[in-house]
């Protein structure tokens, strides 16, 4: 079978912010050869949508469920891009509910989370559907080749050339490189990928570049926020106390309320089959170690259901959970970035001919895919002149 493939450009990953790259990209370069590689079945990344096998029907957004604009007024550039993809009817303003729980488990409708304040966005369809129309309104020409369940676990660079080599042996040649994932620059590639170098520290050398050098530097400094999320799968009869029918209802804890329930946010997802999916956030250290070691996943399930049901006890609109509801338990060891963010004046190296885009930038939007879209507009328009 072939195993060595060579294109133009070569993105890797293919959450967010490598979609509205390559779809921006392509816009006015429909005469390159591209290739997106993903780890992952599908596009998303860390703003998808789990499409379970064993419950049919079900599309559950696990990662981010919905995104927020903080401040687009005095940013044109994301300002239209929002505005496209409103035209294009791919988002819609989220006038969902949003609850925020205090103390005495009263509900407050103040907007102060990170992820709710400004104008919040929803997908017409699931989140992971959202990149998924990003990329195809303007891969028309069929130009970009697909890799999923491919992890790109080594890179080299020769004058000529990247080469791009896949855990399960595929080589990808390409003059231009884009990483929308930090991971092949950061020390947690180490483990996560069982090496003993990062990547783009072996593929160009200390004290080869400045820009590069600094950019490792940055990263050095960057770490990441692990997060459990809990998909439940409720049962048949489970519904609201009120008659709520949008599409989503969120409910967002205090500190206080987060340490004792352990709970950071709880996503009710109204589904096509008309059943009630709840996604429930936490980032709770204990209760993420409490899981990790815990022997008994079903111990673990049971505990999630109390605490559940103590939180909404007196609850006007939610009701309790029984205690057989099925629930499937998603671990992200890297759910954002927090720390050190990247300035965006190292997002291009034209010697190495590579850029960079993702969440992991600085900026209004650092850690949210607010900063993953505006980081990869800006790629696209300072990328343009160097890939002829
Ligand atoms: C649980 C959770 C809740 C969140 N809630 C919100 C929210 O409410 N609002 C908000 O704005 N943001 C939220 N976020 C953050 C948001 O999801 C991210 O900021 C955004 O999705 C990042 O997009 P990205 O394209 O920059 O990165 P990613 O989505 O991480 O895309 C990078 C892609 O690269 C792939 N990849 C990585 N390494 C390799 C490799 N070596 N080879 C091949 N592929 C690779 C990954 O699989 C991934 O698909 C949340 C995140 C999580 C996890």
């Amino acid at each position: 079978m072939k195993s060595d493939f060579t294109y133009d450009l070569v993105i890797i990953g293919g959450g967010i912010s490598a979609c509205v790259f390559a779809s921006k990209y392509l816009k006015n370069n429909i005469t390159k050869k591209i290739a997106l590689v993903e780890i992952g079945r599908g596009l998303g990344g860390r703003s998808s949508t789990r499409i379970s096998k064993r419950f049919k029907g079900w599309k559950l957004n696990h990662g981010a469920p919905n995104f927020n604009i903080s401040n687009s007024k005095n940013n044109l550039l994301l300002k239209s891009y929002i505005d496209e993809l409103l035209e294009n009817q791919f988002i819609k303003i989220d006038d969902s509910d949003a609850f925020f729980l205090n103390q005495d488990l009263n509900l407050e409708t103040q907007k102060i989370s990170k992820f709710s304040c400004g104008v919040n966005y929803l997908s017409l369809d699931s989140m992971g559907q959202l990149s998924q129309k990003i990329i195809e309104s303007n891969n028309l020409k069929g130009k970009i080749d697909f890799y999923f369940e491919t992890l790109i676990v080594d890179l080299k660079f020769n004058d000529k050339e990247w080469v791009i080599t896949s855990k399960n042996g595929k080589k990808f040649k390409s003059k231009y490189l884009i990483c929308s994932t930090n991971l092949l620059l950061h020390k947690r590639s180490l483990k996560i990928l069982n090496i003993n170098q990062i990547p783009l520290r072996k593929a160009i050398p200390i004290n080869h570049d400045k820009k590069i050098d600094l950019l490792l530097n940055f990263l050095e400094e960057q770490s990441f926020i692990p997060r459990l999320t809990f998909l439940i799968y409720t049962n048949e009869n489970y519904s609201y106390k009120d008659f709520y029918s949008k599409k989503q209802r969120y409910f967002y804890l205090r500190k206080n309320l987060e340490n004792k329930f352990k709970f950071e946010r709880i996503i009710f997802q109204l589904q096509d089959n008309n059943k009630l999916g709840i996604v429930v956030h936490t980032k709770n250290i204990e209760f993420i170690n409490y899981y990790l070691n815990a022997n008994n996943e079903e111990v673990f399930k049971q505990k999630i259901i109390t605490n559940f049901n103590k939180l909404f006890e007196n609850n006007s609109v939610v009701n309790k959970l029984t205690f057989d509801p099925k629930i499937s338990i998603m671990k992200w060891r890297a759910s954002q970035p927090i720390g050190v963010a990247v300035p965006l004046s190292l997002q291009v190296n034209r010697k190495y001919r590579i850029g960079f885009c993702g969440d992991w930038f600085e900026g209004d939007g650092f850690g949210r895919i607010e900063g993953s879209i505006l980081s990869a507009l800006i790629l696209e328009k300072k990328i343009s002149d160097l890939i002829k």
